[in-house]
């Protein structure tokens, strides 16, 4: 079998996987670098694009998985769309939002290479979408006109625990395996429950990395941690301060309204409304609607039900009152700049009565990372617009990943007993400490750490 890594960096970037099993072919997720702008943060598909392609396959919704399947697709016009039928129902939403955003970025940013693709092409290639449910198994080459009959690989999708929808693929040949991680969560969170990766044996494994460089502190748990949270928000709201939680849109958002909620429904809590964003709502509404569908806790938990969710209107993250305990949940985990979580951010921190809570990754390199590196008192540059800033604000971070404990994945190596693993989806650190400990248990395993554009003959 042959395996490209298209994504244009080693580390986590814009992922898309060109396998070549059996004179079939098939690519894994289509991305967009999340760090990186314009064309620059399309995966490599010149390298393939004289290829002849049976399907793609998509992971999960986030960006750096499928934000480029319309440009994809423009390389590989027939090909059929592959995905879990709750990726289904979030997959055209969150394209249509990566068209808005890349407008947007046009005007503000002068981006020129922005949009990278059209509303009217995103509705064009819908059609050839498909959901399939977890733990069926598909043909994916008989979607292909000339070769179906043929004896074709099959796709099947497992539960991976990380966002609603969020799937493993295991591509089974006739005479080899493959398995994928996608990005998993074998631990339970609030609403999902970890990972169904279950008896799962394949020749090859394709896994992420992203906690490679992460020691579980001991003591460490998620209940503790989501304690920390809730006692966190209820002194801060105590004091009549307001509590901004910058959280992707898909996912996190609703892993921190279901803990609004339990929490107001044991009295911790004063019933008040909470500030999203309109994608999060979106979002929030699929996660309730396809509530019974989903393998997770509290299945009855109706978020739109449970909480006042208002959507913060254009304009109003600039002008409201913040004084007097409000909460938001607001998307740009990493507080970009021209979002509502940036302009929020910019009325806080100077004042010793908000807080700022961090539940998720922020590139160092972006106004989120330098805010979670400024000390009390400190004065630094939030952003080329907000310009010099001091924080007086309460910040915290608070560790509720929807990613792997390393030492998890490490044991799900040695269940699968690959002859070989490729890492990726994550940074240098982390793909060290799991090629040294892949190395050391499982000696005879062959550890492949795929460079940007680079195919492996495995
Ligand atoms: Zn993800
Ligand atoms: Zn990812």
């Amino acid at each position: 079998m042959k395996i490209t890594n298209l994504n244009p960096d080693s580390a986590i970037g814009a992922t898309a996987w060109f396998v070549e099993l059996e004179g079939h072919r098939l690519l894994m997720d289509a991305g967009t670098h999340p760090r990186v702008e314009g064309r620059a943060a399309l995966p490599r598909y010149d390298l393939v694009k004289k290829e002849e392609l049976d399907a793609i396959a998509i992971s999960h919704c986030h960006h750096d998985h499928v934000g480029s399947l319309p440009v994809a697709m423009r390389y590989f016009p027939n090909a059929h769309v592959l995905m879990t039928e709750l990726s289904y129902f979030l997959v055209e939403r969150v394209l249509h939002n990566s068209v808005n955003v890349m407008k947007r970025q046009h005007e503000e940013l002068g981006l020129r290479d922005y949009p990278l693709y059209s509303h009217d092409e995103v509705d064009d290639i819908a059609p050839r979408f498909q959901g399939f449910k977890y733990n069926r198994e598909v043909d994916w080459a008989s979607f292909h006109k000339t070769r179906a009959g043929f004896l074709s690989p099959t796709l099947e999708f497992y539960d991976a625990g990380h966002t609603l929808g969020s799937a493993g693929l295991m591509v089974r040949g006739q005479r080899e395996t493959l398995f994928y991680t996608g990005d998993v969560c074998f631990h339970d969170q609030t609403i999902l429950r970890g990972a169904r990766f279950e008896d799962i044996k394949a020749d090859v494994l394709v896994m992420e990395t992203t906690r490679g460089n992460r020691a579980r502190p001991s003591g460490f748990t998620r209940a503790t941690e989501t304690e920390r949270l809730s006692q966190a928000i209820e002194r801060v709201l105590a004091q009549k301060g307001s509590v901004l939680i910058p959280a992707f849109a898909l996912g996190r958002t609703q892993e921190i309204l279901a803990l609004l909620a339990l929490l107001m429904g044991e009295g911790k809590l004063k019933p008040q409304p909470i500030y999203i964003g309109g994608l999060g709502r979106v979002f929030t509404e699929i996660y309730d609607l396809e509530s019974h569908r989903t393998h997770r806790q509290y299945p009855n938990l109706q978020l739109r039900e449970a909480l006042n969710l208002t959507v913060l209107e254009k304009g109003q993250a600039e002008k409201m009152k913040l004084t007097g305990g409000r909460i938001f949940v607001i998307t740009a985990g990493m507080l970009s700049e021209h979002t509502a979580a940036h302009s929020l951010a910019l009325r806080m921190i100077g004042d010793e009565r908000h807080a700022i809570f961090f539940v998720g990754y922020a590139d160092p390199d972006t106004p989120g990372g330098r805010l979670k590196a400024a000390k009390p008192g400190e004065t630094f540059i939030l952003s080329p617009t907000a310009g010099k800033v001091t924080r007086r604000c309460e910040m915290l971070d608070f560790d509720l990943t929807a990613h792997s404990d390393r030492n998890d994945l490490l044991d799900f190596v040695g269940e699968v007993e690959p002859r070989a693993v490729l890492l990726s989806h994550g940074e240098e650190d982390s793909r060290d400490w799991f090629a040294e400990q892949i190395h050391v248990r499982h000696p005879r395993i062959k550890i492949i750490r795929p460079k940007a554009a680079e195919a492996v003959e495995v």
